[in-house]
């Protein structure tokens, strides 16, 4: 039995030209790239120049593998939900990410970047943060490693998010407000390219999805890409088999769902399955569903599909869940969607609430509500019998519970 954590393939591979994986100037088709002001190029440059051979390093990956072992408790379990499997008459299965320490995926990606922040010498560290869960998985890395913390938030999200912003500052962090423009994370994340354009030296600035100028998103996709390295031998384990038919994600930036597809790409015979929010319903003027409604722009230093006006002003978006309230979608799923390799489908608040209300009373599991999209899919999309479906489950629900009270009136 292999209950290793030990990564293979994507750390520190080479990058192929293709269409899924990203190109040497950093596309997915047309798609990506680094857009970014002049004064931030030599602070990307030097991550772009050295992020390949720092992950292919043995010792690095040797303290990845251990850190995710022994501190973030992997591998997550390949859970066969067989309640849930009954109800919608196929094989389900939950990669449990919710099981990580700090409750979802993100931590999978913090680990690895201040991993690498450390072997370039950098010695404080950034992040921008609009729900507060990506800004306390870099607080929770900085206290473990002993390094300072500075994380931006909008005015406005910080009073909404309060436990997550107590929780950053238990684990050592500052929370810095941004006070300009809506006080979001559009904001949060203009104040953090600034603090980095004066801080070139000592500061890594930690993205938490798989968006941003490249290599941010290639970067982000291989830390991830641990959960479609561990379905392969955990299938193999429990079906016979390595591929599933059918693997499923939520998608915000896109980084549960990139590393839940990576290992699956180039399996044709592998049907991949995007979720977006569409809030209110796509037509409502009130949602997520960045691919659906998308038109080709640049958002945070990369061109993708993102939700804009005619004239190209960015969408504010909307979402009951925090985590996929983005108004745009990493390259890689821009480019999954417009090349057809992935079906996007997008979820009401309504259907992602009912969602998650059944896998709480089906398997005793209270997902969060970006997941809880993820498993709505069922009620409209029908499998077959013996169809494997593995679903990642980003992420538990305890930060939700407020929202699940105030919707069901609990
Ligand atoms: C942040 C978050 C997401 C969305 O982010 P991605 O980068 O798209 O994965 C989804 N689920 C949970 C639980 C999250 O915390």
């Amino acid at each position: 039995m292999n209950t290793t954590t030990k990564t293979q393939l994507p750390l520190g591979g080479k990058p192929q030209k293709g269409l899924y994986e990203v190109t040497k100037k950093g596309y997915y088709g047309e798609f990506g790239g680094a857009y970014i002001p002049e004064m931030l190029y030599p602070n990307v440059e030097e991550l772009r120049q050295n992020y390949l051979e720092i992950m292919a390093d043995s010792s690095f990956k040797k303290e990845f593998d251990q850190l995710l072992k022994d501190y973030v408790g992997r591998p997550s379990p390949l859970y066969f939900a067989e309640r849930l499997s009954q109800k919608y008459n196929t094989k389900i299965y939950l990669k449990r990410e919710d099981l990580n320490h700090t409750g979802a995926h993100k931590v999978n990606n913090t680990i690895g970047q201040i991993l690498m922040a450390k072997r370039l010498g950098k010695t404080r560290i950034i992040a921008e943060t609009g729900a507060g869960q990506h800004g306390v998985a870099t607080a929770t890395v900085c206290a473990l490693m002993g390094i300072q913390c500075v994380v931006y938030m909008g005015e406005i999200d910080i009073a909404r998010q309060a436990p997550n912003v107590a929780r950053m500052k238990m684990l050592g962090a500052e929370v810095r407000p941004a006070l300009s423009g809506s006080r979001t994370l559009k904001d949060a994340t203009n104040e953090a390219i600034r603090d980095w354009i004066n801080n070139p030296v000592d500061t890594h600035y930690i993205i938490g999805s798989a968006i941003g100028p490249h290599p941010y998103p290639d970067l982000v996709t291989r830390f991830q890409s641990i959960i479609s390295e561990e379905i392969k031998w955990q299938l193999q384990e429990k079906e016979g088999r390595k591929n599933p038919d059918f693997v499923v994600a939520c998608v915000g930036g896109g980084s549960n769902a990139a590393g839940s597809y990576y290992h699956f790409l180039h399996e044709k015979e592998v049907g991949i399955i995007a979720v977006e929010a569409a809030g209110k319903g796509i037509d409502s003027g009130e949602s997520a569903a960045t691919s659906a409604l998308g038109k080709v722009g640049i958002i945070h230093g990369c061109k993708t599909l993102l939700m804009q006006t005619d004239d190209g002003q960015i969408t504010e978006p909307y979402s009951i869940s925090a985590g996929l309230d983005y108004p745009g979608v990493g390259p890689m799923h821009a480019q999954l969607y417009q090349s057809g390799r992935a079906e996007f489908i997008s979820i009401t608040d309504e259907e992602a609430m009912q969602a998650g209300m059944l896998l709480s009373k089906l398997e005793g599991i209270i997902p969060a509500i970006e997941s809880s999209h993820a498993f709505a899919i069922f009620e409209s999309h029908k499998f077959n019998p013996d169809d494997v479906v593995v679903v990642t489950l980003s992420g538990r629900g305890d930060k939700d519970l407020q929202t699940y009270i105030d919707y069901f009136k609990l």
